[in-house]
């Protein structure tokens, strides 16, 4: 099974996979699970699934919360046991709740934020890159609250009250983010659970922090669009990690590529039964 992140490591900065498709369709002749989680929303994601053609479950919001589509249960040939499109597992605090902290912050402290929620989709565009059909839908988030702080030099006293409260402050490529604590991994091991996959080889892909945890439970973790800083620190976490410092969608490509060969060449068998 394939476990992937998505914003710069199966997208490219384009938010594009095409030097990834012939990869991509290997994958699909052979009935290789690929799971997305990722820190997009389920309206992004779903956006995705659709452009790769899949029905697989996956994670959003990092963790926030997972998804097992009801098409994913029908090609299983199993009977869904839920209404409706999706089965839904929340995992994180929801958007009220975490927003209900921010004002309190706020009013307390007298600190000024401006959140990813109330800027316009122009704004949005324009910060993240993302054409306006997708800074629409990465706008409405359910578990997370992007936000840029007006003065830096209160985010060490947020992070503090946050923690107190079990929420989880991170500094992501653009905004800083306001979860529940939770992660791409703790999510993935329940929904993995729930739709009966959790008995297959996990290789993973991410390019960043917020990938470690998701890379640490997988016997393959892959880093791309390595750069000096990320390898440093994700070695020194997973001795085993594999780097490639080709970029998204083209480094994703070869990593995969490269991993087909050794199962397909027995070599990968032979790593793990040495390892067991
Ligand atoms: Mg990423």
């Amino acid at each position: 099974m394939i476990i992937t992140d998505l914003d710069n490591t199966l997208l490219d900065e384009n938010y594009g996979f095409e030097a990834a498709e012939g990869t991509l369709r290997k994958l699909k002749e052979r009935s290789v699970p690929l799971i997305i989680a990722t820190s997009k929303t389920i309206g992004e994601t779903l956006h995705f699934q659709k452009l790769l053609g899949i029905d697989y479950p996956f994670v959003v919001e990092n963790g926030g919360a997972a998804y097992i589509p009801r098409a994913f249960y029908l090609s299983q040939g199993k009977e869904p046991f839920f209404e409706g499109e999706f089965y839904e597992i929340p995992l994180g605090v929801p958007f009220e709740e975490l927003l209900n902290f921010m004002e309190e912050f706020s009013r307390k402290h007298g600190a000024r934020f401006s959140f990813l929620h109330t800027m316009s989709v122009e704004e949005v565009a324009k910060l993240t890159g993302l054409p306006p059909h997708l800074a629409l839908l990465a706008r409405r988030r359910d578990w997370d609250i992007p936000f840029l702080p007006e003065d830096e030099g209160v985010v060490p006293l947020l992070e503090r009250e946050a923690r107190a409260k079990g929420l989880r402050l991170q500094k992501g490529g653009i905004f800083y983010h306001l979860t529940g604590d939770h992660s791409k991994a703790s999510a993935l091991g329940q929904v993995l659970k729930a739709s009966g996959l959790e008995d297959y080889l996990i290789i993973a892909l991410g390019d960043s922090p917020n990938d470690l945890e998701m890379l640490k439970m997988a016997q393959v973790p892959v880093l791309v669009s390595a750069t000096p800083d990320s390898l440093r620190e994700m070695k020194r976490e997973i001795p085993r990690l594999r780097a490639y410092e080709e970029k998204a969608a083209r480094g994703w490509a070869r990593a995969v590529e490269d991993i087909l060969k050794e199962i397909e060449g027995g070599e990968l068998w032979q790593t793990f039964i040495r390892q067991g």
